[in-house]
């Protein structure tokens, strides 16, 4: 057997050898979740743990409970092997437009609706919390709207600054993106100053330079960052450094992953595609190993129950 420490893998085959070994995986994500040192979910005990010959158990010294590296994480209780767990994170985050849950199921051998529950807890877990520091440098802020008839969408982004933006269909995002570094989405419940400003003004640090086109619900940026404007409304894209092009490939790659892969999908469930994209561009320059390892020692927290994402569906 390969020693799990020093697995590092960057594709399918390789994702394919350690998924087909059980104990292999348990070993993997022991690594990945204790590094090394495992404690106790039900007591929190680190000091003395045993671990079994099987790989896969583990006994608390304290309160003699045994466990396995599922116990308190979302995969506990899921009858999925870790196998199939491993293979579903590394197919949901390596596809650029991510995959969905017809194409999972048929690919590692699960009923669509555990397929569909898996990209679910998969898209729980990849929130990506540890990104989540403020961005500086030049940033990229832009909002779209996602959703809604695509003519609709145009008009509704040719007629900046006017009334007609009807959020009654499409649901409004904002993003900030460091150009060449991380990018930051959010579900919003409009696009007014109000709204946005403050999500700017935690994500992007006082002192960077933004990068915006002409909508009303920036003026007002310039007090606690060098603001400069694209006028899209007079036809202008690029000027010099100054245009919101990086952005508006993340939103153009959204929307063709929402449209294509997952068909529309319900403003409940919005913000957790956006996770998806999103962890996918802040981890476009790791190995699959290590976007993996990233996904999978997030893990820990709250199960999400099956009733819980499919109430009000
Ligand atoms: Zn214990």
């Amino acid at each position: 057997m390969c020693k799990v420490t020093e697995t590092k893998f960057n594709s399918l085959l390789e994702v394919s050898r350690i998924a087909n070994d059980e104990i292999a995986c348990n070993k993997l994500f022991a690594h990945w979740r204790w590094n090394g040192k495992p404690f106790c979910p039900h007591c929190n005990h680190s000091e003395k743990i045993y671990t079994f010959k099987d790989g896969v158990y583990y006994k608390c010294s304290e309160c003699r409970k045994k466990f396995t590296v599922k116990v308190g994480t979302v995969f506990e209780g899921s009858n999925v092997k870790l196998g199939k767990w491993l293979l579903g994170i590394y197919l949901a985050t390596s596809h650029k437009k991510g995959i969905s849950s017809h194409q999972l199921s048929r690919d590692i051998e699960v009923t669509q609706k555990t397929a569909w529950f898996m990209l679910h807890r998969i898209r729980l877990i990849i929130r990506t919390k540890s990104f989540n520091q403020p961005l500086d440098g030049i940033i990229e802020v832009d909002e779209s709207y996602i959703g809604g008839k695509e003519k609709n969408k145009h008009l509704s982004k040719r007629v900046k600054g006017t009334q007609g933006r009807s959020v009654s269909t499409k649901a409004p995002v904002l993003g900030m993106v460091k150009r060449g570094g991380d990018i930051i989405v959010q579900y919003v419940k409009d696009t007014k100053g109000k709204t946005i400003q403050p999500i700017i003004g935690k994500n992007v640090s006082a002192g960077s330079t933004i990068m915006s086109d002409e909508w009303w619900g920036y003026n007002g940026l310039s007090e606690n960052y060098s603001h400069y404007i694209i006028k899209h409304g007079k036809g202008q894209y690029v000027d010099g450094i100054v245009h919101t092009n990086t952005i508006e490939g993340f939103w153009s790659l959204f929307k063709r992953g929402v449209h294509g892969i997952y068909h529309w999908t319900s403003k409940k469930h919005l913000q957790a595609y956006l996770n998806e994209f999103e962890f996918r561009y802040n981890t476009r320059n790791m190995n699959a190993s290590s976007r993996m390892a990233l996904a999978m020692t997030n893990s820990e927290g709250e199960r999400l129950k099956y009733e819980e994402l499919i109430k009000n569906n």
